[in-house]
């Protein structure tokens, strides 16, 4: 498969991904990763039984726990977490005889020095992002030259199923931090020639000296996080700028709401735009990639185009670890099978996707790669939250979100996570900060919301208080934190 290319014969696909992971596991992942040649050695898997994407089910999971151990065991060294540490002695020791001959020939033939620059270009860390780190520890993930290479080909598939054009322009809001987001951005504009400012998102210049930006270069897309995107876009419209050349909008959030599409498609119709469309992103910070929906009908979503040669996707039963069967719903789980640097292999991401993976042909462009549903709900890095009613609303707070965002009628919210009474001891208090967009009676909203809420997310708020946009603007921090703080957990720790 070339690596331009995400139009393939589907069988074709699934033979290079065995020979794919084949190779990977046999030829770097078991002899330099000091990790998983522990768990394989420990579990008996010899890496030649690993042959097929089946075979995966063999090998135990990898969790955001595993590294959050792996980095407090050695805090120290954190970034060597599943990083891939190739020296002599394990080259020795562990790399198949016929690798360990190509290694001699290619000494041999062209010289030590040569031989040294091609495993420096292969396996020397030159890069890193990391996870937001919030509430929990900083992951770090490495990348060598090889990955920063194929970091360029995941920019070119995402410029082409996004549909930019050469002759069109992107603004990047996204914050300027050692993000995921934010590099891959920059790396998809470079690699696919594609005209793109980076301004850093409100935290840089200020939403005025975006607003500025826009007008000055006229992008046709937009490219940012949606709380920031539609605080940009609703600035704009307060002063009734003319944003008729921007059309296209790509945010970085799994799932989102049709409500808050039409939320952002209404604002820019109202500055002059038409044929508004709005795209999601998926990624996470292990994977060092991201997957896009290509252009579609506002109410409809392609799903997440993957990267079969680079990567496999299982969807797993979260409670018996099961793989599931495509299109059903289930937690999603990552395997790197062509990288260095950080590596990993059957990583549970956490994100529980209904409708799962589909593997037909895309029908709104053709691509023949694995789709997956962007009907993803996201890990939570929010404490269990105990109400006195639900003990464990993990993932109902995800979706409470999903349906605070999907209201026409609510221009901006945050929500408080408290201690009744400010006692530590008490049930946690969840309450709605929340601006209303003009027009809307409150008796009969707060009615509406509190039953909606009850009977889709199974909590309720003990309050709601409505403010003004600008007391939500500065409780989020929106001009000023990296992540605007949307749920806040004011609960003391302990
Ligand atoms: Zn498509």
């Amino acid at each position: 498969m070339k690596k331009e290319s995400l139009f393939h014969p589907l069988g074709d696909l699934k033979q290079l991904q065995d020979r794919k992971l084949r190779h990977f596991i046999r030829n770097h992942l078991y002899p330099f990763s000091p990790y998983y040649r522990g768990l394989f050695d420990k579990n008996k898997i010899k890496p030649d039984e690993i042959r097929r994407v089946e075979d995966l089910s063999k090998i135990p999971f990898t969790s955001k726990q595993s590294f959050i151990d792996l980095i407090r065991e050695n805090p120290s060294q954190s970034n060597l977490a599943f990083l891939l540490q190739p020296d002599s002695e394990v080259i020795r020791k562990f790399l198949p005889k016929k690798e360990l001959l190509r290694f001699l020939l290619l000494k041999t033939l062209k010289g030590k020095k040569h031989l040294q620059a091609s495993l420096e270009k292969e396996y020397r860390p030159i890069f890193l992002t990391a996870t937001a780190g919030t509430t929990e520890l900083p992951i770090p993930v490495l990348y060598t030259s090889f990955d920063l290479e194929n970091l360029e080909v995941y920019g070119k598939r995402i410029i082409e199923v996004l549909g930019i054009q050469k002759n069109q322009k992107v603004l990047n809001v996204f914050p300027y931090a050692p993000h995921l987001a934010f590099w891959l951005t920059v790396f998809a504009g470079l690699a696919g020639g594609i005209f793109m400012l980076s301004t850093g998102g409100g935290k840089t210049v200020g939403t005025e000296g975006n607003i500025r930006t826009l007008l000055k270069i006229k992008p046709q897309f937009l490219i940012g996080i949606p709380s920031y995107v539609y605080h940009l876009l609703k600035t704009a419209q307060e002063q009734k700028q003319n944003l008729s050349f921007l059309n296209r909008i790509v945010l970085g959030a799994a799932r989102v709401p049709p409500g808050f599409k039409r939320k952002v498609s209404g604002l820019l119709q109202e500055m002059g735009a038409s044929d508004v469309k709005i795209m999601g992103t998926y990624g996470f910070t292990e994977s060092r990639s991201a997957w896009v929906e290509c252009p579609t009908a506002i109410e409809i979503s392609s799903g997440y185009h993957t990267y079969p040669d680079q990567e496999v996707f299982e969807v797993i039963d979260p409670e018996t670890g099961q793989v599931k069967g495509e299109g059903e719903d289930g937690e999603l789980v990552y395997t790197n099978i062509d990288a260095r640097g950080t590596c990993v292999l059957r990583y549970r991401t956490g994100d529980l996707v209904r409708g799962g993976i589909w593997y037909s042909p895309c029908p709104y462009c053709g691509r023949t790669v694995p789709r997956i549903s962007s009907d993803i709900v996201r890990a939570s890095n929010i404490k269990n939250v105990q109400l006195s009613k639900i003990k464990d609303t993990l993932v109902n707070l995800n979706n409470l979100e999903y349906l605070l965002e999907d209201k026409e009628e609510i221009d901006d919210w945050q929500i408080e996570i408290t201690k009744k009474d400010q006692d530590p001891y008490e049930v946690d208090e969840l309450i709605l900060y929340v601006s209303l967009l003009k027009s809307t009676n409150r008796e009969k909203f707060t009615a509406g919301l509190n039953q909606e809420v009850l009977a889709q997310v199974e909590i309720s708020f003990n309050r709601i208080n409505f403010v003004s946009s600008e007391e939500i603007r500065e409780r989020t921090e929106i001009e000023s934190a990296v992540k605007s703080q949307k749920i806040v957990d004011k609960r003391p720790k302990n």
